[in-house]
């Protein structure tokens, strides 16, 4: 097994880059910017790691729930580093934490059976499940722990060996949760590469990877399928969304006002699932508007490691400015902003949680992912027209329906051109479900067994049938 060392210390070989704490914008430490030369080697010993990792399932399974109690145990050191580098509230780390623990139990325990093919031939045909070798993985800064384990867990299980990059905003949780699961496993299962682009598109275009699993934005998986084509690596990308929530006539507007207010604003609406536009019958149009720009104004804004905090900093100055900026645009063409609509007078990334009505349908803000707490609501006259914009952009991630009459809802949900549809709920995710993007939100599928087989070929074995 590997030694566990402390990760987040600065590597002796490579030169270091800051870590910001968005709460104040400040530096509060560094991580290594590592070079090609360290990423080919890193590459280098996952493959030869992988020669026994994929020989021994049992001994896997032992493994990975061996590292799953590690996690839980390390919880009160990885929390407030990834609360300081990532900005959200001490709380959601925690849970963010656990749920890494929980995904490594449940892919630990998943078994992939062999199949015979019986189609009537006098031949048996039997279908196996081979790992596909050294897997690279890059991940953003909203969740960087969760969509870490989103890749290892089943890759892992699968009997692959991983390279993993976290996004330079937030490498230093993931450096220490790196740490503490490979403590557990055998050496060069799991290597986690920490730097400055071009370290992402090297080792998406690495010759050494066979699958690249990626998730972020739609442009940058752009470059990222570009990449793994020199080599013919397997592809998954989890992408971009702009889930539409569309409120129905029936639908009770106290009693959801806060559950959607938060499938919106949680992480500081940085979440690819978040609510980013809303969709509501014109007759009860102003008591939406209302009803979320209420909770705007009174939701608890600070530092993530204040426990008073529901609503951390943006997590980066990029994304500050773009958020700023696609408000500013909105409220240049007629949007009000009901609640917010300006940063937040103060150190660090803040801008006040801003509901924005009035707002022109082909306005950025929302024809596109503002990705921050920012929300527009549109009005509609009739539920077609509210379907056909839902539908009209080229996300596809997820969508909610609500209302009183279940039925009628589901129906609506139907109609949505998405991974995943809720009624009265958004963003609630089984680790036992798919998880996929529909048009440019993501190809391929994680989440539950279809993870396990994203990372995992066939091999069939075709011999003629005993006489
Ligand atoms: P991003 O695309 O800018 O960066 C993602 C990762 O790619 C980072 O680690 C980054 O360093 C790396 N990267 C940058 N350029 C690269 C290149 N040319 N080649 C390889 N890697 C490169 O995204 P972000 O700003 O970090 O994250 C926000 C985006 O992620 C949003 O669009 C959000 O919707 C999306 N996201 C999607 C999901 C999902 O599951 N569908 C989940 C979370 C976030």
């Amino acid at each position: 097994m590997a030694t566990h060392q402390p990760m987040h210390a600065p590597s002796t070989t490579s030169a270091c880059f800051a870590v910001l704490d968005p709460a104040t914008s400040e530096a509060f430490d560094e991580a290594p910017d590592q070079q090609p030369d360290e990423l080919d080697a890193a590459v280098g010993r996952a493959h030869e790691a992988w020669r026994s990792w994929r020989a021994d399932p049992a001994a896997r399974t032992t493994a990975l729930l061996a590292a799953a109690n590690a996690v839980d145990a390390a919880g009160a050191d990885l929390a407030p580093l990834l609360t300081r580098e990532q900005g959200k509230p001490l709380a959601e780390s925690y849970a963010e934490i656990a749920r890494v623990a929980a995904r490594l139990r449940y892919f630990a325990e998943l078994d992939p059976q062999p199949q015979l093919i019986t189609d009537g031939r006098p031949v048996c045909s039997e279908v196996r499940w081979r790992p596909l070798g050294p897997v690279a993985a890059i991940v953003p800064w909203n969740f960087p722990l969760q969509l870490a384990s989103a890749k290892f867990a089943p890759a892992l299980a699968a009997g692959n060996t991983m390279v993993l990059k976290p996004s330079p905003f937030t490498p230093l949780a993931t450096r220490l949760l790196g740490s503490v699961i490979s403590a557990a496993l055998p050496e060069n299962v799991l290597t986690i590469v920490t730097g400055h682009e071009p370290l992402g598109a090297r080792l998406a275009s690495h010759p050494g990877v066979r699958h690249v699993t990626f998730t972020g934005s739609i442009p940058t998986g752009r470059a990222v399928a570009q990449g793994a084509a020199a080599s013919l690596a397997r592809v998954t990308l989890e992408l971009g969304g702009n889930d539409a929530a569309i409120l129905l006539d029936d639908v009770d507007v106290e009693k959801i006002a806060e559950h959607l207010f938060w499938a919106a604003f949680r992480n500081c609406g940085q979440v690819c699932m978040a609510v980013k536009r809303v969709y509501a019958p014109a007759r009860l149009y102003s008591h939406v508007v209302e009803a979320l720009a209420q909770r705007a104004k009174t939701a608890v804004v600070g530092a993530g490691l204040d426990p008073a905090t529901q609503l951390g900093p943006v997590n980066n100055a990029p994304q500050l400015a773009r958020v700023e900026r696609y408000t500013a645009r909105a409220v240049a063409e007629g949007a009000q902003a009901v609640a917010g609509g300006h940063r937040l007078d103060r150190p660090g990334y803040f801008f006040a949680p801003t509901v924005l009505a009035d707002v022109p349908a082909h306005s950025p803000v929302v024809t596109e992912e503002q990705f921050g707490p920012v929300l527009p609501v549109l009005p509609y006259g009739s539920l077609d027209e509210a379907v056909e914009a839902a539908n009209d952009t080229g996300f596809g991630l997820g969508g909610s329906v609500w209302g009183t009459d279940l039925d009628r809802a589901e129906e609506v949900a139907d109609r949505l051109e998405c991974g995943t549809a809720w009624i009265n709920h958004h963003a609630e995710l089984s680790l036992a479900q798919p998880f996929t993007g529909s048009k440019e939100s993501g190809v391929g599928v994680a989440g539950g067994p279809w993870g396990l087989f994203g990372n995992l070929r066939p091999f069939v074995v075709h011999r003629p049938q005993e006489a």
